[in-house]
C-alpha cells in the first residue's frame, strides 16, 4: 500500500539496522531478522458474479517464528505489495515480542478493492487464498487475523475453507472469528481499547489529567472507532477524525470543537469507516482538507489509518500544543519525522507497541479457542488493560533509564527477546 516513492519494508528495515547499531547485534542475528524467514506469492482465480473470471493477487509473509506460531492481519487493499507486507510482517514479531506473547510476525494480504467485489466474491477471494497456502499456515504454523478492510465475516470463510481442507475443526487457525463461532468478546474494541490504555498511562507519566485534553484521529475504521470511543469516555474531548472520502477519492477531515459524540459520528459512518459527508454537515461538523487532522492545536495526535502519514513534509504541520502522538496504524511515522518529534520531545507511543492490543487480544481468542471454553468480556479487558500496561512502563522504564526515545527503546526490547529465542533455538 506504499505511496509514491516509500518503500514500508526499507523503512522497516532501516528502523532494525538503527537499533541494531545499539544493541551491537552480531552479524548473523541481523543478516536472519531484517528479511523474512518465509514468503509466499500466488494467484488466486476467481470466477466473478457476472461469469466473468479475474485473478487476484495474493501473499503471505512469515517474517519469523521463533517465540511461536507466525501471527498477523491479511489485508485487503487495491495498492497492496509484497515489500508493505513484508514490513507489515516485520513489524508483528516486535509486537508479538514488545508485549512478551508467545508468538511470530506474520502478514498477508490481497490485491483487491472490496469496494467493488460483491459479498460473494470477497467470500470466493478468502476461501481460494485458504486453499493456496494451507500447507504453510495452520494453528501451529501461522494464525492470521483481520486488518485493513477485512472483518469477522472473512475470517469465518477462511476457517471455513480451511477446515473443509484439513477435515478437521481448528477454531486456533485463525483469530478475529464471530462471536459464537470461536469468536473472543472484546476482540473488536481490543486494538482500538488498548491505544487508549497507552495512551492513559502516557498522560499519568506526563502528569496530565485526560478530562483537560484533547485529541484529533486519521482514520475512523476499526482501531480508530473504539480509540475514540473509551478516549471519550475517559473525559477525553475528540474534536477532529479524517476519513477517506470514496466519492471525491481523496481524504477529508470532520471538525467538530465542542467535542465528537462516538454513537452520533458511528451512526453516520459506513462498513470501511467513511463518514457521510452529507450527513456529517447537518450534524454540524465542519468539512476540512485530508492533512487538517494534523493540524490541530491538540494534545494528543492519533494517527489510525496507513503507513506513511506523519513524513518530512507533514510533520512541519504539527502544532506546539501537541504532546503525545499515539501510533494506531502500523508504520505511519517515517525515519525523518522520528527526528523531527525528538527534537520537539514529543511522547510518541510506537505502533508496535501502542496497537498491540489487536494481537494481545488474538492470543486471548486462541487460549480460548484451544480450551474451548469463553471468558467474559470484563475479563478479557481486564487482562488486556494487565498487558499493555505492562508493555508501556517496561518500555518506558528503559526510555528513562536510557535515555532514549520511545519508539528506539521498544525495538530494543523486542529485538533482544527475539534474537535471544534465535540464538536459544541455535539458528545462529
Ligand atoms: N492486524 C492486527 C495488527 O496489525 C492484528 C493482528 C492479529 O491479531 O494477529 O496487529
Amino acid at each position: 500500500m506504499s505511496t509514491e516513492g516509500f518503500n514500508p519494508f526499507k523503512m522497516a528495515q532501516q528502523q532494525f539496522d538503527a537499533v541494531a547499531k545499539k544493541l551491537n547485534l552480531d552479524q548473523a542475528t541481523c543478516d536472519l531478522l531484517r528479511f523474512p524467514e518465509r514468503e509466499y506469492q500466488f494467484n488466486i482465480p476467481i470466477r466473478m458474479d457476472n461469469g466473468t473470471y479475474r485473478v487476484f493477487r495474493g501473499f503471505r509473509v512469515q517474517h519469523n517464528d521463533a517465540r511461536g506460531p507466525a501471527k498477523g492481519g491479511i489485508r485487503f487493499h487495491p495498492n497492496e505489495t509484497i515489500d508493505t507486507v513484508r514490513a507489515l510482517a516485520m513489524w508483528m514479531t516486535w509486537k508479538t515480542a514488545v508485549v512478551d506473547i508467545p508468538l511470530g510476525g506474520g502478514k498477508g494480504g490481497v490485491v483487491c478493492d472490496p469496494h467493488e467485489l460483491t459479498l460473494h466474491e470477497q467470500e470466493q477471494i478468502c476461501r481460494g487464498w485458504v486453499r493456496q497456502i494451507v500447507r504453510n499456515v495452520g494453528p501451529l504454523q501461522d494464525v492470521p487475523a483481520p486488518d485493513v478492510m477485512t472483518n469477522s465475516q472473512h475470517m469465518i470463510w477462511m476457517l471455513d475453507e480451511y477446515e473443509k481442507i484439513t477435515g478437521i475443526k481448528a477454531p486456533g487457525f485463525i483469530t478475529g472469528k464471530p462471536l459464537g463461532l470461536g469468536g473472543s468478546l472484546g476482540r473488536t474494541e481490543a486494538t482500538g481499547y488498548g491505544v487508549m490504555y497507552t495512551v492513559r498511562e502516557a498522560l499519568k507519566h506526563l502528569g496530565i489529567d485526560i478530562k483537560n485534553t484533547t485529541a484529533s484521529f486519521q482514520g475512523f475504521g476499526n482501531v480508530s472507532q473504539y480509540a475514540l470511543d473509551l478516549y471519550t469516555q475517559m473525559g477525553g474531548t475528540a474534536i477532529a477524525v479524517s476519513t477517506w472520502d470514496p466519492k471525491e477519492k481523496r481524504a477529508i477531515t470532520f471538525r467538530k470543537k465542542t467535542g465528537i459524540s462516538f454513537q452520533e459520528l458511528i451512526g453516520i459512518t459506513n462498513k470501511f469507516g467513511e463518514i457521510d459527508k452529507e450527513k456529517a454537515k447537518d450534524l454540524g461538523y465542519e468539512i476540512l482538507d485530508g492533512t487538517a487532522w494534523i493540524e490541530q492545536e491538540v494534545d494528543i495526535l492519533v494517527p489510525a489509518a496507513l503507513e506513511n502519514q506523519i513524513n518530512k513534509d507533514t510533520v512541519q504541520l504539527i502544532k506546539p500544543s501537541v504532546k503525545i502522538i499515539a501510533e494506531g496504524a502500523n508504520g505511519p511515522t517515517t525515519p525523518e519525522a522520528d527526528e523531527v518529534l525528538k527534537a520537539k520531545k514529543i511522547h510518541v507511543i510506537p505502533d508496535f507497541l501502542c496497537n498491540a492490543g489487536g494481537v494481545t487480544c488474538s492470543y486471548f481468542e486462541q487460549v480460548q479457542s484451544n480450551m474451548n471454553y469463553y471468558w467474559t468480556k470484563e475479563e478479557v479487558l481486564q487482562k488486556l488493560d494487565q498487558k499493555m500496561t505492562s508493555a508501556y512502563h517496561s518500555v518506558l522504564d528503559l526510555a528513562i533509564k536510557k535515555n532514549e526515545y520511545m519508539r528506539d527503546a521498544a525495538y530494543m526490547i523486542a529485538i533482544t527477546r527475539v534474537a535471544d529465542a534465535v540464538r536459544l533455538r541455535g539458528w545462529v
